[in-house]
């Protein structure tokens, strides 16, 4: 065969290969955002890997330690990883979904509500990896939480081992993602009223 025909063969391949991935994200995004409704998510919208930027400030954030959690979680920054490994692994991805949940809570001291609303929310984006890894069993996946990982009541870093590293799962914070830039890019609000905590969560999936 000619050269250039190989070349346009080869090309027209490419593009076949193209549409099929992406019919077939366009499903498994379908079945995450059913999933996550029937579990009662707030909010569920589709993202690509240009929405998964990265940024060295949210780094700092966990660095400053706010939350108390940086080198005391399996799954939190620095055990996490180097925020380039990071970065890279997030754009391995073909995308996935943002999953968001608003809970209602007593007030902005109810600590106790806030906490049992993460934990919950976590739960949620375990699930539904749990789901898209045995539907297509083929794909890697990946879930985000919101905050520390909060499988155990509490984390055994850095005395021991992770006690189940299957269930463990880390926040989009953590991989660098800002929360904030993250659901406005998919048309979502970050604060959304009085008397309410949001939570971010992610599954993504190549
Ligand atoms: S599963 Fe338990 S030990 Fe492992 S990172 Fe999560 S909280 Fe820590």
């Amino acid at each position: 065969m000619e050269s250039w025909k190989v070349l346009a063969v080869s090309s027209s391949k490419k593009r076949i290969e193209k549409i099929r991935v992406e019919a077939l994200m366009a499903d498994i995004y379908e079945q995450i955002q059913q999933w996550a409704q029937e579990a009662g998510a707030s909010h569920v919208r589709r993202i690509d890997r240009t929405q998964l930027k990265t940024f060295d400030y949210v780094r700092a954030y966990c660095v400053a330690n706010a939350c108390g959690y940086y080198g005391r979680c399996w799954t939190c920054p620095p055990n996490l990883g180097e925020p380039e490994e990071l970065t890279a692994e997030l754009q391995s991805f073909a995308g996935g979904a943002v999953i968001q949940n608003i809970t209602k809570i007593e007030d902005s001291w109810d600590f106790e509500g806030m906490e049992a609303a993460r934990r919950a929310h976590n739960q949620m984006m375990r699930s539904l990896a749990r789901q898209v890894t045995a539907e297509h069993p083929g794909h890697r996946v990946l879930a985000l939480g919101g905050g520390a990982c909060g499988y155990c009541e509490t984390c055994t870093c850095p005395d021991a081992p992770c006690r189940a590293p299957e269930q463990a799962i880390a926040a989009v914070e953590g991989y660098g993602l800002d929360v904030k830039l993250l659901v406005e890019s998919c048309g979502l609000s970050y604060v959304n009223g009085q008397n309410t905590v949001s939570y971010v969560g992610a599954v993504l999936v190549d």
